[in-house]
């Protein structure tokens, strides 16, 4: 199963990529962690997107595509993937159906989450995640359950992206709309693209990405 959580930032494709990895035993890529993870440790690759990112600009295609690559032809990915905030343009898209072509494989399914630009705004604002194993939260709708605490790993060290600020959260919208949104008729025409709502909350969000798969 290769599936792909379509979405603008802050929609909650993240969290529920990382929900279903775990239920069905896929594996989640996201390539704004992987990116995330580069700046980190300051690779080559990291060095050159860390102020791409922190603009809130997209990076290049050669670069995302070479990160996916290497990664969804190792053999734990094999039994299923599901694609975080990739593609994000066509040539992303099409250069992955060409990896996949190469390995007997196709996208199976596009789910595209529906939602408010306003909303989302706001859901970038408060939302932060648990340093150690990266469980995500937010300020307004989901706290950890004991204050400062990690609910998943007991950690008290958090952090809040550099890039989920209203000014760079609003140029990484205008960029999905411009840049990412039109990739939608590629997949509609291959009649593998459902919508939902992804305002609606979390488990619901799931079970129905549970019953679309
Ligand atoms: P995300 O965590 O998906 O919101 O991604 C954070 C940032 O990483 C984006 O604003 C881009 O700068 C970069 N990025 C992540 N995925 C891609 C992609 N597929 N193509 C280009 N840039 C990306």
């Amino acid at each position: 199963m290769i599936m792909i959580l379509f979405g603008p930032p802050g929609c909650g494709k993240g969290t529920q990529a990382s929900l279903i990895a775990k239920n069905k035993n896929y594996i989640h890529l996201s390539t704004g962690d992987m990116l995330r993870e580069a700046v980190k440790n300051k690779t080559e690759t990291g060095i050159k997107a860390a102020s791409i990112m922190e603009q809130g600009k997209l990076v290049s295609d050669d670069v995302v595509i070479n990160i996916i690559k290497e990664r969804i032809e190792e053999k734990d990915c094999e039994h299923g993937v599901i694609l975080d905030g990739f593609p994000r343009t066509l040539s992303q898209a099409k250069e992955l159906d060409n990896m996949l072509l190469e390995n007997n494989m196709n996208v199976d399914l596009v789910i595209e989450f529906a939602v408010n630009d306003e909303i989302l705004l706001s859901r970038i604002e408060g939302r932060f995640s648990c340093s150690e194993c990266g469980s995500g939260y937010n300020d307004d709708t989901k706290m950890p359950l004991k204050e400062g605490i990690c609910d998943e790993c007991g950690s008290s060290n958090f952090i809040r992206r550099k890039d989920d600020n209203r000014e760079t959260a609003s140029k990484r919208l205008e960029s999905y709309n411009r840049e990412t949104l039109p990739l939608l008729p590629y997949y509609k025409d291959k009649e593998i693209l459902f919508s939902i709502n992804g305002l609606a909350n979390i488990e619901k969000v799931t079970n129905k990405i549970m019953s679309l798969i």
